[in-house]
């Protein structure tokens, strides 16, 4: 069994973004990335002090919004124009789930496409289902697809099985996995709560690719022989005894599938590292479209 280490993978390209970074600064660009939070989630939080570290470390002007629980639409909308409008800033995200009272979708589209570095914002949703590459895709499911690229693992023939259909990871990993050429051309199944014995589904893949946000849910049954897993999910299970009082696991039975599958990432360690590396990247993609124009 082959583990996939997304953590060195995604050193890997972290260091083409600095090539790209530093491209840039010859020219006299500096790509910024704007992060805004909206309440006070602990896992948001952890996930949003990660990309502004990683985005500084990077030498990225980084920039990070914080807004209470009461913030209203109007307010968190207004700013999203504010960051639309600042030259300095060329990739701007909202880290989701904002609170119950915010219409996520409204203040996605409010976000101008062209610093949409999520790939959430409708115009980008479509300009991936068109095959056009002047969008931004979703960074979790575009980190996938390089850990099966970095790891040499072909798709093209390849039974592709995707666990969970949300717009953030099932959905945009399935039109690329169908996309014509390299990291494509894979035979795509998209699984979700309503699918009929999954088990026969899943069994099915080379790749099974799992995002449905509940510990340990794919097991040894579900995974044939040989099939390499890439796992999305991270869910928080108590853990008594550790200093946190908890651990992250992801949507699959590590230790009982890590025996039978061919090659398998790890959570923590796999894909939560290839987000980020995704995101720095599109936001330097963001700023190279513009310095280009
Ligand atoms: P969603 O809750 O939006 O989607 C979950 C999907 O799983 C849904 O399509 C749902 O089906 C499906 N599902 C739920 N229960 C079952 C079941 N019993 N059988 C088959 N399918 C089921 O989650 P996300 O896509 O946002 O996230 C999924 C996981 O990935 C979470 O653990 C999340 O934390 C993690 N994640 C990790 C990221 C990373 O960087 N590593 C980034 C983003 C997410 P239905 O549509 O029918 O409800």
């Amino acid at each position: 069994m082959k583990l996939i280490d997304g953590k060195s993978i995604a050193e890997n390209v972290h260091n083409e973004t600095k090539g790209r970074i530093a491209a840039l600064s010859e020219r006299g660009f500096r790509p910024g990335l704007a992060v805004i939070l909206v309440g006070d989630d602990p896992a948001s939080r952890a996930y949003v002090r990660s990309k502004d570290k990683r985005a500084a470390e990077l030498g990225l002007h980084s920039v990070k919004h914080e807004l209470p629980a009461t913030a209203s639409q109007d307010e968190l909308v207004a700013l999203v124009q504010s960051l639309n409008a600042d030259p300095l800033v060329h990739g701007i995200l909202v880290q989701s789930p904002p609170p119950p009272h915010i219409d996520e979708a409204a203040v996605v589209q409010a976000i101008d496409p062209r610093k949409d570095v999520d790939g959430f914002h409708p115009v980008n949703v479509a300009k991936l289902a068109l095959d056009d590459p002047t969008g931004f895709v979703p960074c979790t499911p575009l980190g996938c697809l390089r850990l099966l690229a970095e790891s040499g693992i072909p798709t093209a023939g390849a039974n592709a099985v995707i666990v969970g259909r949300s717009m953030i990871v099932g959905k945009p990993m399935a039109l690329l996995l169908m996309r014509r050429g390299q990291g494509g051309d894979a035979t795509v199944t998209i699984a979700h709560s309503r699918s009929k014995d999954l088990t026969a589904i899943t069994r099915r893949a080379d790749i099974v690719i799992a995002a449905i946000g509940r510990p340990h849910f794919l097991g040894v049954d579900h995974i044939s022989e040989g099939a390499v897993v890439i796992d999305v999910g991270i869910n928080r299970v108590d853990a008594p005894g550790t200093p946190r009082g908890h651990r992250l696991v992801g949507d699959v039975d590590f230790d009982a599938v890590a025996e039978r599958c061919a090659a398998i990432t790890p959570v923590p360690g796999g894909v939560g590292p290839m987000t980020i590396a995704m995101l720095m990247s599109n936001t330097v993609t963001a700023c190279e479209r513009l310095a280009n124009t």
